[in-house]
């Protein structure tokens, strides 16, 4: 795209506008504004205008704004008052010290309007003063605008996201073209964690599958956009014009989920009562190797792993551990302390309390790197038994 030409041509400027959809009610909450062109060929994207960095700022700004005022004039008097996503670049938007943006926004809404909007940055390429922006976004946050991180990804600075403190988190499913959905699947959930603790809601967008849209919902989207739901275009549209389909979608995903679900909870209570069962059998204690060696025989299809800890985490026995010679005894881990690992008090205290066993989330097992879950349970007084499933229990039983 030649920038002079666009330049010279604001009458082919175009805003479109892409509906954002939210899951509690399946119905369009909002539209991202997107800049488009009007060539002999049809739109195109303004996209690389913008970060086309040969274009003199005021320039970019100028077009910027244009496109910002066509669409606030479709939508400002919207009846529905839905949300309006807005990109700009952090850069661009210091570039006044942010009065351009704001004034154009208040042109349009009075101040008990302005929650509508919704600022869309990237905080990843921006370069100038960090806390002249932190500044700027606190003041437009007491007008309720509300602040969108755009483009989170492997390379967000997440001390600068917290320091935002946005909001909404958008995740872009582009990714799963690229990735393995599972690695990309914890790069999620750690979003996830992030967004719950800093009380942000995340929004997917490209989505351009049904399996997508799943993978959203699966992970915490309450709201998602992609041309799978709708694609971008010069007007809105109805308000629940896709509330139909897309609730009997979020069904289909819910029923599935619960099957899978259930059949996990099946799966671990099983195995959990398989392995009571073996440890009350047994004598195990942490003084006597013969007892300890027995049960880790019984238990050779589900564990590779056993020991015995205190409650404040010192090891009392060695490790039993599964070779392909048979089961190896490591003495050398006596003694070794494990309260620094992440959950271990709070599980020594619930067995404590609860007197039961506790099957552990799954999680990469630091001397194995596969991905394995503990069970634990109280063998007798200050005496905790410990035991690692097999990453190959986990993966014929599907959990996990
Ligand atoms: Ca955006």
């Amino acid at each position: 795209m030649d920038p002079m030409e666009v330049l010279t041509n604001f009458s082919q400027l175009e805003a479109f506008l892409q509906p954002i959809f939210s899951a509690d009610e399946h119905i369009v909450i909002g539209y991202e504004i997107l800049g488009r062109y009007k060539t002999d060929k049809g739109y195109e994207s303004l996209g690389p205008f913008f970060s086309d960095h040969s274009v003199p700022e005021e320039y970019r700004i100028d077009v910027d704004n244009i496109i910002l005022e066509q669409a606030l004039a479709k939508l400002a008097d919207q009846e529905d008052e839905c949300f309006i996503f807005i990109n700009r670049d952090p850069h661009l938007l210091m570039y006044d010290h942010g009065e351009g943006f704001l004034e154009i926004i208040k042109r349009y809404f009075p101040e008990q309007k302005m929650h509508r909007i919704v600022l869309e940055l990237s905080e990843k390429s921006f370069s100038g003063n960090m806390e002249s922006l932190l500044h700027l976004l606190t003041y437009y946050k007491t007008y309720g605008i509300k602040i969108a991180i755009d483009h989170l990804g492997v390379d967000s600075h997440l001390d600068r996201i917290s320091a935002i403190s946005p909001q909404i988190l958008k995740i872009s499913l582009d990714h799963l073209k690229m990735q393995r959905w599972d690695t990309f699947a914890d790069t999620i959930s750690l979003w996830g964690e992030l967004s719950r603790k800093m009380g942000a809601t995340l929004l997917f967008e490209n989505i351009e599958t049904v399996y997508q849209l799943q993978f959203a919902w699966r992970h915490g989207g309450r709201y998602y956009q992609g041309f799978y739901l709708a694609q971008p275009s010069p007007a809105a549209i109805g308000r629940e014009s896709l509330k139909e389909r897309f609730k009997r979608e979020c069904h289909s995903f819910i029923d599935s989920e619960k099957m899978s679900l259930e059949k996990k909870y099946d799966e671990k209570k099983k195995l959990q009562l398989e392995l009571e069962r073996c440890v009350r059998k047994s004598r195990a204690a942490s003084g006597e190797r013969q007892p300890l060696l027995e049960l880790a025989k019984m238990l050779e299809s589900y564990a590779f792993r056993l020991y015995v800890c205190d409650e404040d985490g010192f090891q009392k026995s060695p490790n039993f551990l599964k070779t392909n010679q048979g089961w190896s005894i490591q003495e050398h881990y006596i003694d070794k302390n494990w309260s620094w690992r992440p959950y271990f008090l709070k599980t020594i205290i619930k067995m404590r309390n609860d007197q039961e066993g506790f099957l552990s989330d799954s999680y990469s097992d630091i001397e194995t790197a596969q991905t394995i879950r503990t069970f634990s349970l109280p063998l007798r007084d200050n005496e905790y038994l410990f035991i690692d499933i097999s990453y190959e229990y986990l993966y014929e039983h599907n959990i996990f």
